[in-house]
């Protein structure tokens, strides 16, 4: 527990939820027994399930995976919910933490859009401090997202870092600058799903000394299980205990667990970190090639598995990929984004194959 005390921390949490126990489902209260008729689970398993695991409620928190992530992430399993994706982490941030109506939430456009769509459906106010499109590439103004907070008495500002689409990363002491700035004000979010990609550390190691610090991870990008959908958030152990409360019922399915356990093994582990250092090795070249394409007007410096890249012709671009079958991430909808386009790293040939379908295009033109 940090030195700054809970108490400021779940002071941000709304009033109404602070003494909430949530659901109380069968598989929360711990009873011994030898036949468990608590649930009103089939007492016969499905025949499409091998080994039966799968007839009972899951474990709404599995200890082994919570374990397991927070051995990955560097923290304890009490300072861990693990959730549906991040997306659910965010989703239950800005539930927990805004009453409608009345308390903002700040973003960083051009960003990932699911912070925006969460508050939306919480019907709080969004505040918008645009990224800065400087010569180093697109920044975030960390002076003007402390008054945004401060002036809009916003319980939740969200970092993304590395950050979505930009690529951009933010760094840690400002991080800490800006969570001392509003401690007692608001939780500080970052949001680090393209961390495994990233030079830089992990925001986790801030909040010994800053508790208002939260920090989210994802299975979905890196480890290569989008579709398990696992994701983690970090935080404050008092804060956890909030959150967990205002959690679906059982919101990880078993057989997800299961494979999230499995892809986190030593073996696959060791796959993923190599696969990430090809990734990294991959951004790069793909990056200077395709700064010597005539029609590429700017490549921006990414510590995510992604680029993002301004075109003369953006539409053109986009068409010529997808005329090779090239499906890439149209931005040009985005803020300060009308000409550009995302474009995942991919395998070494699904590369080459983006720069084939791009270079054509010149000679074409
Ligand atoms: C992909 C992504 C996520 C991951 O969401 P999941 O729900 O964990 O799949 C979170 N944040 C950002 C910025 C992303 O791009």
């Amino acid at each position: 527990m940090s030195a700054n005390g809970d108490e400021s921390l779940l002071a941000l949490v709304r009033e109404d939820l602070r003494g909430f126990g949530g659901y109380a489902s069968a598989r929360s209260q711990s009873f011994q027994g030898e036949v468990w008729l608590n649930a009103n689970e089939s007492p016969w398993a499905n025949p499409a399930d091998g080994s039966g695991g799968n007839r009972r409620y899951p474990d709404p928190q599995p200890q082994a995976l919570c374990e397991r992530l927070a051995g990955l992430y560097g923290c304890s399993p009490e300072q861990l919910l693990v959730g549906r994706g991040s997306d659910e982490a965010i989703d239950l941030l800005v539930r927990a933490l805004c009453v409608p109506g009345r308390d903002a939430v700040v973003v960083t456009p051009p960003v990932f859009g699911m912070y925006a769509v969460s508050t939306r459906l919480q019907n709080a106010p969004l505040v918008e401090v645009p990224l800065r499109d400087t010569e180093a590439g697109f920044i975030a103004d960390m002076d003007a997202i402390a008054a945004a907070a401060l002036q809009s008495r916003a319980r939740l500002v969200f970092l993304c870092s590395p950050s979505n689409p930009t690529g951009g990363t933010i760094a840690l002491e400002d991080i800490a600058a800006l969570a001392e700035r509003l401690h007692g004000h608001a939780l500080v979010v970052v949001d680090e799903a393209y961390g495994e990609f990233s030079d830089l550390p992990s925001a986790i190691g801030l909040m010994a000394r800053r508790s208002n610090i939260a920090v989210l991870r994802t299975l979905s990008k890196a480890h290569a299980l989008a579709a398990a959908r696992i994701g983690s958030l970090i935080a404050d152990a008092a804060l956890i205990r909030v959150l967990r409360a205002c959690q679906a019922p059982y919101p990880l399915p078993g057989p997800c667990v299961q494979l999230a356990l499995a892809g986190l093994d030593e073996a696959a582990q060791a796959l993923t970190r190599q696969r990430v250092r090809l990734l990294k090795a991959e951004r790069m070249q793909l990056q200077a090639a395709l700064v010597r394409l005539p029609g590429v007007c700017r490549v921006y410096p990414s510590q995510g598995n992604y680029l993002l890249v301004r075109f003369d012709d953006a539409e053109q671009a986009f068409r010529s990929l997808l005329t090779a079958g090239v499906v890439v991430r149209d931005q040009r909808a985005a803020p300060q984004l009308g000409d550009a386009l995302r474009i995942s790293i991919g395998t070494p040939e699904q590369n080459a194959r983006v720069l084939a379908a791009l270079s054509a295009q010149e000679i074409a033109a």
